[in-house]
């Protein structure tokens, strides 16, 4: 693949609210270019990226959304998430099927039959392959080659290379459909969330975690909180979530803090980039203490709601 491009500001695009289609807005952070490495975009875009956001953050002055305005053209996106591999993600899987089991338990007590179940930008294909040993019956799909395929052999289920809209499924096909950690990522998030309302069962249960941006850690932390990265499109709050579920035909059953699960190394490793010094220097006392691989529940703003497809 060759991703040759002169200049960062070259492969941006202008784009309207995705809630209510407005181009008006108010900024929220300014863009901060000068960070921008326009030759890395793969790395960018691995699942587990970290890039520290450079684009502007806007607020939409209808209906309050806040996405990134302008923001890199559809097509580098998804080129970005199709190539190259992402090891560091794949490294840590037990924290994440920690977190999953435990989701499970809470999709079990409202689907207690355990159905067909479908989990989009399934990354390495964790929460399937827990989902598997429970008795569900899976299916995946990841734009990420490389992680789809990690994902089929590592758990022996079937994770499909690509997006949602590339696997047509018939609709009414689903007892369960899941975004871990997606959604804030696609580029036309309703667009998203009309064809999981689609595809899921009359009655079906669709679940959505995002960082909540309105979160009280969240606006304490201001711009260093540590969910705006430039992978993130999309910054949503218990009332455009609402909204946005609410317009794509969906009913809102749930919702709660959704509590992750990291190695304790890895959390200092991803704090490097906010608070340097103390970072290095905890890195260093969980080093010394044989802790790295501690797993750690964290919550800096994480929000799960389960919604479902009236009957
Ligand atoms: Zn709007």
């Amino acid at each position: 693949m060759s991703m040759q491009v002169k200049s960062y500001e070259e492969m941006l695009e202008n784009v309207n609210c995705s809630l209510c289609g407005s181009n008006e807005y108010e900024v929220v952070y300014p863009p901060q270019y000068e960070k921008a490495k326009p030759g890395n975009i793969i790395e960018t875009f691995r699942s587990s990226g970290d890039e520290v956001l450079i684009d502007q953050l806007v607020r939409c002055r209808k209906c309050g959304l806040q996405y990134l305005n302008p923001r890199l053209r559809q097509e580098v996106i998804l080129e970005g998430y199709s190539g190259g591999s992402d090891e560091t993600f794949v490294s840590q899987i037990a924290g994440r099927e920690r977190t999953f089991a435990r989701s499970l338990d809470l999709i079990e007590r409202l689907v207690p039959q355990k159905g067909k179940i479908l989990d989009i930008g399934t990354a390495g294909g964790s929460f399937l392959g827990v989902a598997s040993k429970r008795g569900w019956d899976v299916i995946g799909c990841e734009p990420s080659r490389w992680l789809a395929e990690w994902g089929s052999k590592h758990y022996n289920i079937t994770v499909h290379a690509g997006t949602v809209f590339n696997m047509q499924f018939k609709e009414s096909t689903f007892d369960v459909v899941t975004l871990w950690d997606v959604l804030e990522h696609t580029p036309d998030p309703k667009a998203v969330l009309k064809e999981c309302n689609r595809i899921l069962k009359p009655g079906g249960i669709l679940v959505v975690n995002y960082p909540d941006i309105g979160a009280s850690v969240a606006r304490l932390m201001g711009r260093k909180w540590v969910f705006l990265l430039s992978v993130h499109l999309y910054y949503f709050t218990v009332k455009t979530i609402a909204e946005m579920l609410k317009t794509t035909d969906f009913d809102i059953i749930m919702r709660k803090k959704h509590w992750q699960t990291l190695e304790l190394g890895y959390i200092f490793s991803r704090m490097q980039a906010y608070v340097s010094g103390l970072a290095r220097l905890g890195g260093k006392i969980v080093s010394a203490l044989g802790m790295e691989k501690a797993l750690i529940p964290y919550w800096v703003g994480q929000s799960l709601v389960i919604a479902r497809r009236p009957k």
